[in-house]
């Protein structure tokens, strides 16, 4: 059944309606028509089965025939915060970390940031990573819609720390603590009735500076390696997060 995710001040208690692009999706590609069902979600966690009852060009109102368990989010909610990396690299680290399971994104600058930031132009951009998230999110049948914010500086980044259980500097010359052996003694200890919530964060194409990774063990960060390889910006933040849910029971054996 198809999905959308459609803006929560359209999602009533009875029905919803769906505009813009997703209508003109329906009316022109999937040819809906009064009676088809789809599966809509407001991108905060509630989501319905429902059934097209009017359908023009650029608006299709439905009624909500079952309200669905919210099935696609992980109990643990892991943010990435990605250096913004060159070219349209942060838009797969969006896309396939989306699909595993990421809660939202905070793209920041650091040391060796190579890309300019331009906070006019971010905007055009951020604008474009916000649209690959939800259309990941359909794909996924998340019932979220992973948040993607503004670029941050550096130390705005380090600040953020302390709203996390966990976080992780991912940090290639790290000699000591692998990932695993940071996660396994925390997944171990998890209390499974609350949320927990796990940032990592990810150096651009030059790595994090010696400093920057001081900095952010002072700031209550764990320097992470993950493995003798040396992974590509784009590729650390999605091998991380894997690694995590499967720790946590979310790929099962919890
Ligand atoms: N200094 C690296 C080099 O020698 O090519 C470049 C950094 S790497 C391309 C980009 C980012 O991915 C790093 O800042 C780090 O956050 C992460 N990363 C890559 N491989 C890693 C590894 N084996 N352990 C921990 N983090 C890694």
């Amino acid at each position: 059944m198809q999905r959308y995710f459609i803006p929560p001040e359209q999602f009533g208690d009875e029905q919803i309606i769906i505009a813009g692009e997703d209508a003109r999706h329906i009316t022109k590609v999937m040819r809906g028509k009064p009676g088809d069902k789809i599966i809509a979600s407001n991108g905060m966690g509630r989501e319905a089965v429902v059934e097209i009852t009017s359908i023009e060009p650029q608006e299709v109102t439905a009624a909500i025939v079952e309200l669905l368990p919210q099935s696609g989010e992980p109990w643990i909610q892991v943010d990435i915060a990605q250096s913004l990396p060159k070219g349209d690299k942060m838009e797969t680290v969006i896309q396939k970390c989306t699909e595993i399971g990421a809660v939202s994104f905070i793209p920041f600058l650091s040391e060796r940031t190579i890309v300019q930031y331009d906070e006019r132009k971010e905007g055009k951009r951020v604008a474009r990573w916000v649209k690959i998230a939800k259309e990941a999110a359909e794909q996924a049948h998340r019932s979220i819609i992973p948040a993607v914010r503004q670029p941050v500086k550096w130390k705005e980044l380090l600040r953020l720390f302390a709203d996390y259980d966990l976080v992780c500097i991912c940090y290639e010359q790290e000699q000591g603590e692998q990932l695993r052996d940071v996660l396994q003694p925390f997944a171990s200890g998890l209390d499974r009735s609350r949320p927990y919530r796990v940032l990592i964060a990810v150096g651009p194409e030059g790595g994090f500076g010696e400093e920057e990774v001081r900095a952010a063990e002072s700031a209550g960060a764990k320097s992470v390696g993950l493995g003798r390889r040396i992974l590509r910006t784009e590729t650390a933040g999605m091998a991380a997060l894997t690694c995590i849910l499967y720790e946590t029971g979310e790929m099962g054996g919890a």
